[in-house]
């Protein structure tokens, strides 16, 4: 029998898009659909840390951090625009965990996890570090060591293109509506939420990565079961305007044992995050709530001689976590690592659902569907997505600054500031939407260029002024309302030129 795919992926997060781009990159025919944008669901609303995470040590998730923090420089060499490196400062607190047990922690997490690259801890004086100077005068002494930053949404937009390079049909705005199990493979219906119009294709292999709404497909295979396999998980984060002058994150501990994070973001302000409750609606209901709110200002406060109250909140955001479901007590103690699930075999086709997983390992997840996926169709190639740089990143690690200056020498008329932010986000893409002339294009609002759009639509599937905005560039922290317009009527106009043509 002949199907129109070999893998059919549902859902484009990084988890989906990871499997896309392997699967294609070996040979496979792919379909991916996601029925928003692509990263509009939780993988645009991490902490946007590519770590080890110091914290599950202490639930024992020895396998999950050591995986993770292997793949810190693996991500790194991979995609050096959009990942780097990060300090972290964790101040010890006299009434919470004793200095001993921090630096017990620190030990493993230093030398479990293959850091060649990364600097390793330091012990800090903190009142004579520029790291104390933002902190309350109780914090005397702290730690430093290393993890490293992502631009989430853009991980898996790269993600989404290298697949779509290698062959792959990525469609956006897409919802798979029923999973029908054949004598063999899968029929799968898709249901285009901007033409309104439906269609049905056929695959051997489909992969539910569907993230907080993993169930839900999986009961649409299973004609109406509802499986409970993942807890949701919300947790937030607040953006507040810039705290302190250095370029390192800090991690604070709080009295209920949790931990809160407050990173240097978008060069003008500080991301504070994030909370763990459970949620129980719909998953794009997530909201963050006053009681989210009031307890990240308080955590934070607690640490910083500023105080912060959510009127100094400039944005938030929400995701839910799809933390596999085995009964643990609280929230925050549910597992952290991914579980794949295979219903079917080599005869009939199967479907492989993904439960869990952290953006950080989101390649490692993918390599072990693919062994799931050779199994069942025969393997095609190699694994090969440890070397091959995603779109853009192909430069060394520690060029970024060579990077800015050839862009600079490419476009002489254009403001440094504006090449570097083109240069963290596109890498070395930047210089096709500079073109050989050097030019932004038309200016649209702001330092958005009329060539930098038509990039993120022609070659990044952004379609809505949120896409660019929030998931394509974090540019919406600076935006105006009659710049959004702007931008929204430039969109309107290209959809519309684009029709006629
Ligand atoms: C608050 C928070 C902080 C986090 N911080 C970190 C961190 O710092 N580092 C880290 O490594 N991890 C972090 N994580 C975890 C990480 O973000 C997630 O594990 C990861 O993003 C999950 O990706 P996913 O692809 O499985 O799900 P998603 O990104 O949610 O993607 C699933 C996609 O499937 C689509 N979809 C669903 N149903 C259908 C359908 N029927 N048809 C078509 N499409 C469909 C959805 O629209 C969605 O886009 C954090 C998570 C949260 C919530």
């Amino acid at each position: 029998m002949t199907f129109d795919y070999d893998v059919i992926v549902i859902g484009g997060g990084i988890n989906g898009c990871g499997v896309a781009r392997d699967a294609a990159g070996r040979g496979y025919k792919v379909l991916l659909a996601e029925m928003n944008d692509l990263a509009s669901g939780t993988s645009s609303a991490s902490t946007k840390l590519i770590h080890g995470g110091l914290r599950y040590l202490e639930h024992r998730e020895f396998r999950l951090v050591r995986e993770a923090l292997m793949e810190r420089e693996v991500l790194w060499s991979l995609a050096p625009h959009i990942i780097w490196p990060l300090r972290f400062v964790l101040p010890h607190h006299s009434a919470l965990r004793p200095a001993w047990m921090l630096r017990l922690g620190l030990f493993i997490y230093d030398h479990i996890g293959g850091r060649k690259k990364l600097p390793p801890t330091k012990v800090l004086d903190l009142r004579t570090d520029t790291a104390g100077i933002p902190l309350r005068d109780q914090f005397k002494k702290g730690f430093e060591y290393s993890d490293a930053w992502v631009q989430d949404a853009r991980l898996v937009v790269l993600n989404a293109r290298d697949a779509a390079e290698r062959g792959a049909e990525i469609l956006t705005r897409t919802e798979v509506t029923e999973v029908r199990r054949k004598a063999e493979g899968f029929s799968v219906s898709l249901f285009n939420r901007s033409a309104k119009s439906s269609r049905t294709v056929t695959g051997r292999v489909v992969v539910n990565a569907a993230g907080p709404w993993v169930d839900s497909v999986v009961s649409m295979a299973s004609q109406g079961e509802s499986p409970r396999n993942v807890r949701l998980v919300q947790g937030s984060h607040i953006v507040v305007r810039k705290l302190f002058a250095h370029d390192k994150a800090y991690i604070f501990q709080n009295s209920d044992k949790r931990i809160i994070f407050a990173i240097p973001y978008e060069d003008d302000f500080t991301l504070i995050g994030t909370t763990d409750r459970d949620h129980n609606g719909a998953p794009e209901a997530v909201r963050i709530s006053t009681e989210e709110t009031e307890y990240l200002c308080a955590s934070a406060s607690a640490y910083f001689k500023k105080q912060i109250s959510p009127k100094d909140v400039v944005w938030s955001y929400s995701g839910i976590r799809p933390l596999f479901e085995q009964g643990a007590s609280s929230a925050q103690e549910a597992t952290r690592d991914y579980v794949l699930k295979v219903d079917g075999d080599k005869a009939r086709g199967a479907m492989i659902n993904v439960f869990g997983g952290k953006i950080t390992t989101y390649r490692r997840l993918a390599e072990s569907v693919l062994s799931e996926i050779e199994h069942l169709l025969g393997a095609r190639k190699q694994s090969w997505t440890a070397t091959a740089p995603l779109p853009g990143g192909d430069f060394a690690v520690d060029g970024f600054d060579d990077l800015v200056a050839k862009l600079v020498r490419r476009a002489p008329g254009v403001e440094t500031a504006t090449l570097r932010r083109l240069a963290r986000l596109y890498g070395t893409s930047a210089f096709d939407i500079l073109g050989g002339k050097g030019e932004l294009g038309e200016i649209v609002a702001g330092d958005l260029g009329a060539n930098e759009v038509d990039h993120l639509v022609k070659r990044e599937w952004a379609v809505s002024t949120d896409d660019i905005l929030w998931r394509r560039t974090k540019l919406g922290l600076r935006f105006s309302p009659s710049e959004v317009k702007a931008l929204q009527a430039f969109l309107q106009q290209a959809a519309s030129q684009a029709a006629v043509g």
